[in-house]
């Protein structure tokens, strides 16, 4: 046998140091398979994690922190304090200015598909309590004219200031950017496998399944109860907005929680779902609300634009049409009794 070398000595030591502690204190249950459901971000979120009991409790209490922090409705949460600033500066806690900014940064990018600032609209439709409503005309005129990510003043540090009328509402992005903060938390403590379903097909999935294999998420068909398609994912994020997550019907029309900047009214560009795929929670739950505002041809004018942003995307139009870029051709595939379904591949 030959000696071990330098560099593998210390290894050596270590793996055996790993299996005389396993032996002796009962490692092993690191491996352990720990399950949790639990309501946060206004949604279900079901937490899977192949390591301690201590990791997926970590990973709980991280959650609970970022809402109160995240929420624009909870009273106490510095978003909130911000929208009833009447102009003043206020200093937000160290999370919430770090996804404000990012979340502006994406506001840019898709030049205002994305705008953090359709709050007071968001509002207007009833989405924030449940008391829908159709606001006229002139009042969505009026909304319009406050919806401009650009008035937000995000000081080097982290104090804000908003002009009076505008609203911040960091719901299209929040848990997105949570995802990315539990990942980074879980793979600091050697967790290799989690599942983390965030609610609203916001998903996390850190490594592969404990057995190797990837994760198989399903595609749900914005039309239908079930499941159109299954996406193999493997480190990486995914997020969907659709307006099937989110609703309500008058008069034989239906409203959804997905607003254009542009009109202050639920987005109709014709598109029914979008998945986006990327190594960033924040990138996917962003770009999926704003991909959604954008509708299919500048979306795929978008994903052709900023292919630096590593996503990829699935539109499922309003006429249940397919449409997947590249990189998902070989871990995409339509689901059982949609074989039939014609899915065209954007390059
Ligand atoms: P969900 O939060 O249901 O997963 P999204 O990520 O698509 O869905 O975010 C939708 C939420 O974001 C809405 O409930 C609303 O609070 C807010 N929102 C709606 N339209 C926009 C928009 N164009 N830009 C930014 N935020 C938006
Ligand atoms: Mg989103």
């Amino acid at each position: 046998m030959p000696a071990l070398t330098r560099a593998r000595r210390p290894l050596a030591l270590a793996l055996a140091g790993a299996m005389l502690c396993a032996l002796l204190t009962g490692c092993q249950q690191k491996d352990e398979k720990n399950e949790t459901t639990i309501f946060a971000m206004d949604t279900v979120m079901n937490l899977t994690v192949w390591g301690g009991q201590e990791a997926l409790d970590g990973v709980v209490a991280a959650i609970y922190d970022l809402e109160r922090q995240f929420s624009a409705t909870d009273e106490n949460s510095p978003i909130y304090t911000l929208n009833h600033s009447a102009g003043t500066a206020v200093e937000l806690p160290e999370a919430a200015a770090g996804l404000l900014d990012q979340a502006l940064q994406l506001c840019r990018v898709t030049g205002g598909a994305l705008d953090i600032t359709a709050y007071p609209a968001v509002k207007a439709w009833g989405f924030t309590t449940g008391d829908y409503r159709v606001p006229s005309q002139t009042e969505l005129d009026a909304l319009a004219c406050h919806i401009d990510y650009s008035t937000v003043r995000l000081e080097p540090g982290s104090s804000v200031l908003i002009p009076e009328g505008v609203e911040v509402d960091l719901g299209a992005v929040a848990k997105g950017y949570t995802g990315d903060v539990l990942a980074e938390e879980l793979k600091a403590q050697d967790v290799a496998s989690a599942l983390l379903d965030l609610g609203q097909s916001s998903i996390l999935a850190i490594g592969a399944k404990p057995d190797g294999s990837p994760w198989r998420i399903g595609i749900q068909d914005p039309a239908g109860e079930g499941y159109l398609g299954v996406l193999k994912l493997e480190d990486m994020a995914m997020g969907t907005s659709g307006g099937y997550q989110r609703y309500f019907e008058e008069d034989g029309v239906r409203y959804w929680h997905i607003i254009d900047p542009d009109t202050a009214a639920p987005a109709r560009s014709g598109l029914a779902s979008v998945t986006v795929v990327s190594p960033s929670g924040l990138t996917c739950d962003g770009l999926s609300t704003a991909l959604f505002v954008m509708g299919l041809e500048e979306g795929t004018a978008f994903w052709r634009a900023h292919r630096s942003l590593e996503f990829d995307v699935i539109f499922i139009t309003d006429d249940g049409s397919v449409f997947i870029t590249s990189g998902l051709e070989e871990s995409f595939s339509l689901a059982q009794g949609y074989e039939d379904r014609e899915v065209t591949v954007l390059s």
